[in-house]
């Protein structure tokens, strides 16, 4: 910076260029881009190359707001929210930032000047895959609604070099491929290597004398370096963009000059592979925790260099650490991130000399946990082995916590020694653990669920002894997910044809859907709707053909199933009644013209070390490459399984679908998000009283949803009196037919060794009830095909699913973490 130019000189607070709103701006802005970053001339320019241009050029416009909210964050210290989260699942960037700065009109214009299609260049971008599922894209929606509503805040999180797996299928069966989204780079992630933090691990502690006051240290083995990555999150039309700052290991020092000169090249490199290594892979895996040493690294790694980012370079200089939680909330989401807990009170007490109990004050105050499951094997927990050998320190700080709550349990309730072993934060079998969602427990100003029914349960089932203890820490906050990603971008003929009925404040305002409830009993409203539906349904039939080479028939019901393969989330439900419609038909006990014509869509990846999940997604290539091609059913069922279902399909699929699968054994699903997509773009839902199905339920009315199989009481009861599912297949000779048919290697070529462990598995194991369930859902399903027969009835359903679920937006979520958690002040 010259001499004369001040550090609050204009030119210094903000880019001294922003290009000019118009096509003509943008032109100029995207030919220099693609001369001067790219280096080539327009001429001679790859997809790829204009694809990077353009985000550069939109990157341009976001600049001069990107720059004046950093500063306000750091000039204002009022409080603000930090996000950790160990996965975004991001989705592609640019078609959101261009409708964040409102630019897609003049892009498309400018574009079309120079020659190239927008549409095409969407097609260029490689989604950045940052995460598994649904908690991943929770994250990735939540950002985009605290940018949208202003609040003060920062994502943190890990830039894997490679995300979740792509998916391929070799003879039906799931191969994965590496996801290497950073081949071409990312044009919408600035690097700040200076900013870097020292990450430890390992090594001793040991006290000293600090001029008579013992303290502790930690001595630690070795070091890695955390380098930050910063991502622009721009709310919507409001001028406002966030940060999201993703971290990336590197080695320390390169490597050992030394050792390289010696001529052991291997040993001089293997340092800065090893320490490269923890942000290397996204683990695979949803639901259940990987239990591994470098996932432990990957939590710690980022949460820390969070934690030390966030006291170095957010607070003002010589900021008073008492005030901290009026300056800040770190919310947890799961439990990956909950090892910041000691690492705080471990830069409070070590370093910062605080007491020990004024530094568990604030921490109280500073962190908030959110739980997402209800599957106790779910719940993460590290043995003491690995933790203390990784992280000496933090064990010693984990064990004075618990010793401290479980000596004011012991105030409250005697010496119940049971009670003790059950809420301690260590438990004692089969290893020595640490329960991490314990820790987060103890530690959190509140702890909340994604649901109602999951946040009743996690009080009732899963915490009950917590909740009793700690009165008023647990809250709920039902997900949501972002209506501009999910509605505004993904389904832009719907989105034209809300905004022409009630104006485009939807946007921003979800709730205003309601608007849209008269226009449920207006015929030309439901026949405009109806032909947008349709359209959808030819827009992936296009993307279906070109990706994957399906046929897509006309006329059929789409009925589709899209999330992470998991036995709770009971895909094999929806296979069931795949193969028992096909063995109707093929029996001659259903006629085929009464089969009501339907095409099924599964979108699925399997974590590659779950078997059973893995099976599954074989039989249900396996029984679509059958019943597609088996000319007795006349083409009236398609099963059709495109693989790779991500974000970029997500956007494709929900706004073509009638009928969204949302089949959970009911008590197993925390909330869902995938089911309120559906249900904002005017999908009928056949669901279990599970998750937020409850809620859009209620909210859309019995007559707009088809409910089936046990409520959650009703399977705890299932369970108590002892549940065997062969007496479900006995009594039942439509079920007994459709496994039979399985088991008789219909399937398999003959072979009945394949899928023998899928059905042994549902006859003498059945853990999610499947087929205490069928048929019900069977039932149900009769019911949905006589409601499609009437398609203005069900076109009407759909409306009326719209505009009753603006409930489920992310922007409400974020209202409610604020007013229940955060008690963050208004946007400034
Ligand atoms: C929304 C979403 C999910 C979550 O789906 P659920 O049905 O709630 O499990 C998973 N993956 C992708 C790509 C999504 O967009």
């Amino acid at each position: 910076m010259p001499d004369s130019l001040s550090p609050t000189h204009p030119l210094a607070l903000a880019p001294v260029f922003a290009p000019a709103s118009t096509k003509d701006g943008f032109v100029e802005q995207f030919l220099h881009n693609l001369n001067f970053d790219q280096g080539v001339a327009l001429s001679s320019s790859s997809a790829t190359d204009q694809y990077l241009a353009v985000a550069h050029t939109v990157r341009d416009y976001l600049m001069a707001r990107w720059l004046e909210d950093l500063r306000r964050q750091r000039e204002t210290q009022s409080k603000g929210v930090c996000y950790l989260s160990a996965e975004y699942l991001l989705g592609r960037q640019l078609d959101n930032n261009l409708l964040a700065s409102d630019l897609t009109e003049i892009a498309r214009e400018a574009l079309a000047e120079c020659g190239i299609s927008l549409d095409d260049i969407r097609a260029e971008e490689v989604e950045p895959g940052l995460g598994n599922g649904g908690l991943g894209r929770l994250a990735a929606c939540f950002i985009d609604s605290l940018a949208t509503l202003g609040v003060p805040s920062i994502g943190y999180g890990i830039r894997y070099e490679y995300g979740i797996f792509r998916q391929t299928f070799v003879d039906g069966q799931q191969v994965e491929q590496p996801d290497a989204w950073l081949t071409v780079g990312s044009p919408w992630e600035f690097a700040h290597p200076e900013n870097a933090q020292t990450i430890s691990f390992g090594g001793h502690t040991e006290t000293y004398d600090d001029e008579g006051v013992t303290r502790s240290r930690w001595v630690p083995g070795w070091n890695v370096q955390a380098v930050p990555y910063n991502y622009m999150v721009p709310g919507y039309q409001n001028g406002r963009v966030n940060t999201l700052r993703l971290w990336s290991a590197v080695a320390t020092d390169a490597f050992d000059l030394r050792i390289f000169n010696s001529g052991d090249y291997e040993e001089a490199v293997r340092a800065q592979t090893f320490a490269e290594t923890i942000s290397k892979v996204l683990y695979p895996e949803d639901s259940t925790p990987q239990g591994k040493e470098l996932r432990l690294q990957q939590q710690y790694f980022f949460v820390a260099a969070s934690i030390h980012d966030f006291l170095d370079n957010m607070l003002s200089e010589g900021y008073d650490l008492s005030n901290l939680p009026n300056r800040v909330i770190f919310q947890l989401n799961d439990t990956h991130p909950v090892i910041a807990v000691p690492e705080f009170m471990r830069v409070l007490v070590d370093e910062k000399h605080m007491e020990w109990d004024a530094a568990w004050a604030i921490t109280q105050q500073c962190f908030a946990y959110t739980c997402h499951t209800l599957l106790p094997e779910a719940l993460e927990v590290w043995p003491v082995e690995l933790l203390g050998r990784l992280l000496p320190r933090h064990l010693e700080i984990i064990y004075r916590i618990n010793e401290e709550f479980l000596t004011a349990v012991r105030a409250q309730y005697g010496d119940d020694e049971m009670l003790i072993r059950n809420m301690s934060i260590i438990a004692e079998h089969p290893v020595r653990s640490v329960r991490m969602a314990y820790l987060a427990t103890v530690a959190g100003a509140k702890v909340n669920g994604v649901a109602e029914l999951h946040s009743q349960l996690l009080r009732e089932k899963v915490l009950p002894d917590f909740d009793a203890f700690f009165p008023g820490k647990f809250t709920n906050v039902t997900n949501g997910v972002t209506p501009r990603r999910f509605l505004r971008l993904s389904n832009p003929e719907l989105s034209r044809l809300i905004t022409a009925a009630i104006g485009d404040g939807w946007v921003t305002d979800l709730e205003r859907l309601r608007e849209l409830e008269p226009f449920a009993e207006d015929a030309d409203f439901r026949r405009a709707f109806a032909e947008v539906k349709a359209a959808n349904k030819r827009v992936l039939s296009t993307v279906l053909r070109e990706r994957d080479g399906f046929a897509v028939s006309d006329g059929h019901m789409l009925d589709v199933m899209v999330k992470r393969l998991h036995e709770y989330k009971r895909q094999l439900l929806k296979v069931l009644h795949i193969v028992s419609t096909y063995e109707g038909v093929v029996s001659g006990r259903v006629a085929v013209s009464d089969v009501v014509p339907r095409t099924v869509i599964f979108g699925a990846k399997a974590a590659p070390g779950y078997a059973m999940a893995k099976r599954i997604i074989h039989l249900i290539n396996a029984v679509g490459e059958v019943v597609n091609n088996d000319a007795r059913l006349e083409g009236r069922l398609q099963v059709l399984f495109p693989p790779n279902y991500n974000v970029t399909l997500a956007e494709r699929v929900i706004p073509a679908a009638d009928l969204s699968e949302q089949i959970s054994l009911a008590g197993k699903e925390a909330s869902g998000t995938g089911n309120m997509k559906f249900a904002l773009n005017g999908a009928l839902t056949i669901g279990t009283d599970d998750g937020a199905n409850v809620e859009i339920r209620q909210l859309v009315g019995d007559d707009n949803f088809f409910l089936f199989g046990m409520s959650e009481p009703e399977v705890d009861a299932l369970e108590t009196a002892g549940y065997r599912p062969s007496e479900f297949y006995q009594a039942d000779p439509q079920l007994r037919a459709a496994i039979d048919l399985i088991a008789s290697g219909a399937f398999s070529h003959g072979d009945r060794s394949v899928f023998e462990p899928v059905v042994s598995n549902l006859l003498y194991e059945d853990r999610f009830m499947v087929l205490a369930d069928f048929a019900s859902y069977v039932a149900e399903q009769g019911r949905v095909d006589a409601a499609y027969a009437d398609q203005d009835a069900w076109t009407r359903s759909a409306i009326l699913n719209v505009a009753r679920t603006g409930f489920f937006s992310s922007d409400r979520s974020i209202g409610d973490y604020i007013d229940r958690i955060w008690h963050t002040p208004p946007a400034l």
